[in-house]
């Protein structure tokens, strides 16, 4: 059976109908702005550092003095923690990955120990992390694992336009989602039900061609 890469794993858990139409017209490549963005969590020294104008320059989501606190406040957690220093300076970055069941680029390889970091150009939730990433941030962790040969009990997430970097334990709980998702990646056949979820329509590209009407369109048309 073929591995199932990272990205579609991430878009089948925010939601299966898009995962079928993105796999229908292998169209996975991010946007030149998301890898602009992801660059970010290459630089965190540089942009604590940065002053207002350098940091309004960059792809960040908060102005300049809420980044550079997010950001100090995000550093001394992480040193508390004692992973600051594999975070901003991994053993490896742009790792391809092949576990049992899937494969995919893992952001950051931590050692001491072996942990991935998966990067987000997105905006973080007020605790933790969306599903989407982690199930990505489980999928790394069980395919560095499996090609190591090496047990691997946590990951990362970084949203670096936020200044934001979230621990994700691998749990009972988001293993079972991430064999979910695989589950429904290898199960698609046809286009799945549209997610019941409609906030996630909104910035869905597929929107027109699913049927869904966004608020957006509602608002068009004057049924807001
Ligand atoms: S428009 Fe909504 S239901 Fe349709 S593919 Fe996108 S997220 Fe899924």
């Amino acid at each position: 059976m073929s591995r199932v890469r990272f990205s579609d794993l991430r878009t089948a858990a925010y939601c299966p109908r898009k995962c079928y139409y993105v796999r229908r017209d292998d169209d996975r490549e991010p946007p030149p702005a998301v890898e602009r963005t992801r660059a970010l969590a290459d630089r965190y020294e540089d942009l604590l550092a940065a002053d207002d104008d350098a940091l309004a320059a960059e792809p960040v989501a908060l102005d300049p003095a809420a980044y550079r606190a997010a950001l100090a406040r995000t550093r001394e957690r992480l040193r508390r923690a004692g992973r600051w220093d594999a975070i901003r300076d991994p053993a490896a970055s742009g790792v391809l990955a092949t576990g049992r069941h899937c494969r995919g680029i893992v952001h950051k390889v931590l050692a001491d120990p072996l942990e991935p970091s998966v990067v987000s150009a997105g905006r973080p939730p007020e605790r933790g992390v969306w599903e989407p990433q982690s199930v990505v941030a489980v999928a790394a962790a069980k395919a560095l694992a499996w090609e190591r040969e090496t047990p691997v009990e946590g990951a990362w997430v970084e949203y670096p336009a936020y200044g934001a970097i979230r621990r994700v334990d691998l749990t009972t709980r988001r293993k079972a989602r991430y064999r979910r998702a695989l589950r429904t990646v290898r199960e698609l056949d046809g286009p799945p039900p549209r997610t019941t979820n409609r906030s996630k329509c909104e910035a869905c590209e597929y929107a027109t061609e699913c049927g869904v009407r966004t608020r957006t369109l509602r608002s068009l048309l004057g049924f807001d």
